[in-house]
């Protein structure tokens, strides 16, 4: 008699707990499944129509259709595992001690691999476990991570924006796994923003031109970080030091209020992180930067993009001190630093 060896039956239910049972040993403090389905497009074009995503992004948009349907980026997807980890600030947090502002997510590691490293695990069990094919993602790759933790149950997005849940807070950083894997989904998470709006007026820059759709022309975390001209002079004034992100429309949100440090330690701020010297920035040179923050989410606006914050942001009139160090970067190799000091030096 000829034996064949057959693929074991399997059970959406119990394959779905044991996808978040590996999730939590992994170190996500949040993992929810959601059904593989074309996602409305409506959201995402009104962002586009109004011109509120900006030319340094211009990858949001050229993924559109990918990012609109999950079956684009895998054949056959059936599942969309949301996973979110805790970068939550240990409280009562110091008070800062710098001139300049770091956002929290990037005051500890850089997440895209502390969070990349234990997704790709889960989707090597997956492999491994359930046979399945899946695709993999961190911030970087097409699939609308905020969109498909709210079908999963994770949380809701916030009018500023930002997944929120109901005991983390927006504190998160989000991944998603695409999957063949056959997942009974959980149900998608209610809106609890309610009557609130604090974070409306909270964005230094008015960024927030109505609930849920932030303008990356004017969000200072777009101008910091992914922005590689001179930052406008109206939104440095605005900035209030924030030399790397900006957390202001989640520093109002209630919802962030108590949050609970997260499970991944590795996400933590590191003390001499959470502010910047405006003059050892003014001094950077790039073999300095990447001694110095090497491994920590600073380097995606490079020694360039840092240099050129800081000359944005000092306080006006420039002191004897931040003068002399604009002088020295007018004749600086990278046009942004040049077209800034000369800007900072003109006032
Ligand atoms: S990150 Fe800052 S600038 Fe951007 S929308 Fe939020 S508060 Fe406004
Ligand atoms: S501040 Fe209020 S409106 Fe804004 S995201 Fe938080 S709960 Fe929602």
């Amino acid at each position: 008699m000829e034996l064949r060896a057959h693929a074991p039956e399997r059970n959406p239910a119990s394959d779905a707990a044991r996808v978040k049972a590996e999730a939590k040993e992994l170190g996500f403090d949040l993992c929810g499944i959601a059904h593989a389905h074309p996602l409305e497009s409506a959201r995402l074009d009104r962002w586009f129509d109004q011109g509120w995503d900006a030319p340094g992004i211009a990858y949001v948009r050229e993924r559109r259709a990918e990012r609109l349907d999950p079956s684009r980026v895998l054949a056959g997807a059936r599942s969309v595992i949301a996973l979110a980890a805790s970068y939550a600030p240990e409280l009562p947090e110091p008070a800062p001690r710098g001139d300049l502002l770091v956002a929290r997510y990037a005051q500890g590691r850089d997440y895209h691999n502390v969070v990349l490293k234990p997704a790709r695990k889960l989707a090597a069990w997956l492999r491994a476990e359930l046979d399945a094919r899946v695709y993999c993602e961190v911030d970087a790759g097409a699939v609308l991570e905020k969109a498909w933790a709210q079908e999963a149950g994770i949380g809701w997005i916030g009018k500023n924006g930002c997944l929120i849940h109901e005991r983390l807070g927006s504190w998160l950083l989000l991944g998603a796994l695409v999957t063949d894997a056959d997942l009974v989904p959980d149900h998608p998470h209610p809106d609890r923003c309610g009557e609130c709006s604090a974070c409306i007026p909270a964005c230094p820059t008015g960024a927030i031109p109505e609930p849920r759709y932030v303008d990356a022309n004017r969000c200072l975390a777009y101008h910091t970080i992914e922005h590689r001209g001179p930052i406008p002079p109206e939104l440095a004034r605005a900035a209030g030091g924030r030399v790397f992100g900006c957390d202001a429309c989640q520093d109002a949100c209630p919802w962030n209020r108590r949050a609970p440090p997260g499970n991944l330690v590795q996400l933590r701020a590191r003390p001499e992180q959470r502010t910047l010297d405006l003059e050892i920035l003014l001094r950077l040179t790039p073999e300095e930067a990447r001694r110095r923050y090497e491994g920590t989410p600073l380097l995606r606006a490079g020694r360039d993009g840092l240099v050129r914050s800081a000359l944005a942001l000092a306080p006006r009139p420039l002191s004897p001190e931040v003068r002399a160090l604009a002088e020295r970067l007018v004749d600086d190799p990278a046009p942004g630093v040049r077209a800034e000091a000369r800007r900072a030096l003109s006032h």
